[in-house]
């Protein structure tokens, strides 16, 4: 198994034979994973053997396994980051177990899965129904409350020029703002915001698994690619956006295809963190734009400073070596 083999190369030279098979050396992931400061009792441990590769450490709790013929999960791609194995190895080994993985499964699987990150072309969706351009609403004769309501949320915002809405009168939309999601003139999903901050839910969305907000940027020619967690932020800046707190593993591959630089605009909360540690494992740049304290995310920062000072800000603050993110980060 070469997994095994190359796990073996990286492990640090201070390691020792312990009891039931295990491989004993400090454990690189216990910062990772809240402990205080970096393991030095040797406290992780693997064992392998012709099938399977296991990982555990007795400080931080972490663990990680591999089996022939699976793919390699999360957990496993973690240690093997923190382990600092180069990112193309990773890929080499990972290509490995999906090979071995067809090759198990059968020919059918092989074609589907040797695609995995080539950006699909998604399904096209019907917006809800009798949505129309917000815009043309706004233009005819007597155009409802709940449409002039919404566009009042979008200019109150900042970004009504900036981006193409549609509202429907259907009940579960009609307190909405409906953001397009767009793959070249296709929509292939959609978010409903709600505008009147009463409804339990704050969007209504159909995205199609793994999508990101503006996908097309990453096929464009560019200096830079903003990357954010929500879709208004996205919207305005042109950006795209993983809709979450966290990249999906195939969300990151796409974000990869991309070729200048990748800058990611986290939230400024807790959860942000979570992106930002993906930014670091990717070697993306990161975003700690100068703003007032009490602007959480993109969008606040367009509604208080407009479009230009944001975007600028957010190029302006961006940081690339890793050590430095990881200072900002705990600083934030
Ligand atoms: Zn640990």
């Amino acid at each position: 198994m070469e997994l095994q083999q190359a796990i073996y190369s990286h492990l640090p030279h201070q390691r020792r034979q312990s009891s039931g098979g295990w491989l004993s050396f400090n454990c690189p992931c216990c910062v990772d994973n809240g402990e205080a400061r970096n393991d030095t009792r040797q406290r992780g441990g693997i064992r392998s053997d012709n099938e399977s590769v296991s990982y555990h450490c007795f400080n931080c709790g972490f663990t990680a396994s591999h089996k022939s013929g699976r793919v390699l999960n999360k957990k496993m791609l973690v240690l093997l980051r923190n382990l600092g194995m180069p990112e193309s190895d990773i890929k080499r080994l990972q290509l490995d177990a999906i090979r071995q993985k067809e090759l198990a499964d059968g020919p059918t699987l092989f074609i589907s899965k040797t695609q995995v990150t080539r950006i699909p072309i998604f399904k096209e969706v019907e917006l809800p129904e009798g949505s129309e351009l917000l815009e043309d609403i706004l233009r005819s004769d007597n155009p409802d409350e709940r449409a002039i309501s919404a566009a009042k949320y979008l200019l109150d915002r900042g970004i009504y020029d900036f981006v193409d809405t549609y509202w429907s009168p259907h009940p579960i939309f009609r307190q909405r703002v409906i953001f397009p999601f767009y793959q070249g003139e296709r929509i292939v999903g959609y978010s409903g915001r709600d505008f009147t901050g009463k409804n339990e839910a704050k969007y209504m969305s159909k995205t199609p698994k793994d999508f990101l907000y503006n996908i097309d940027a990453i096929k464009r020619n560019r200096k830079y690619l903003i990357v954010t967690e929500g879709t208004i932020d996205a919207a305005c800046l042109d950006a795209v956006a993983i809709m979450s707190n966290e990249a999906s593993d195939t969300q990151i591959d796409y974000i990869n295809q991309f070729k200048g630089e990748v800058i990611v605009c986290p939230d400024r909360d807790k959860a942000g963190e979570k992106l930002i540690k993906q930014a670091i494992e990717n070697g993306w740049s990161v975003s700690f734009p100068r703003w007032e304290e009490d602007l959480k995310d993109a969008g606040d920062a367009i509604q208080r400073y407009g479009k230009l000072y944001t975007l600028k800000s957010v190029i302006d603050g961006s940081i690339s070596n890793s050590t430095k993110i990881n200072v900002k980060m705990r600083l934030r």
